[in-house]
């Protein structure tokens, strides 16, 4: 039988480190990393690193970032007001 007090470090743990790497993605003005491409939603290779983490290749991120400005500028965001800490996912990941 697991002892509880396991079962809440574990989750702890967890729960750390998934808001070390959220606001990891939030300082680099980055959503998390995905395994479609933010972009065109494309399945990118498990265990991809660096641009391969999100996007396909370098046109797929360049384009991405050139929408992704668009439409913060459209919702009211304006260059000012943020250093790209809110992103618009086009897809739904669930
Ligand atoms: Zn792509």
């Amino acid at each position: 039988m697991p002892d509880e007090a396991d079962i809440g470090n574990d989750l702890m743990l967890l729960q750390t480190e998934l808001a070390i790497r959220e606001s990891a993605a939030r300082s680099s003005g980055l959503p998390p990393a995905s395994k479609n491409c933010l972009f065109c939603g494309a399945d990118l290779p498990a265990g991809g690193a660096g641009v391969q983490a999100r996007w396909c290749d370098e046109d797929c991120r360049d384009d991405w970032e050139r929408e992704q400005r668009a439409l913060n500028r459209r919702a009211g965001g304006g260059p000012a007001s943020s250093a790209g800490d809110r992103f618009v996912s086009r897809f739904d990941t669930d």
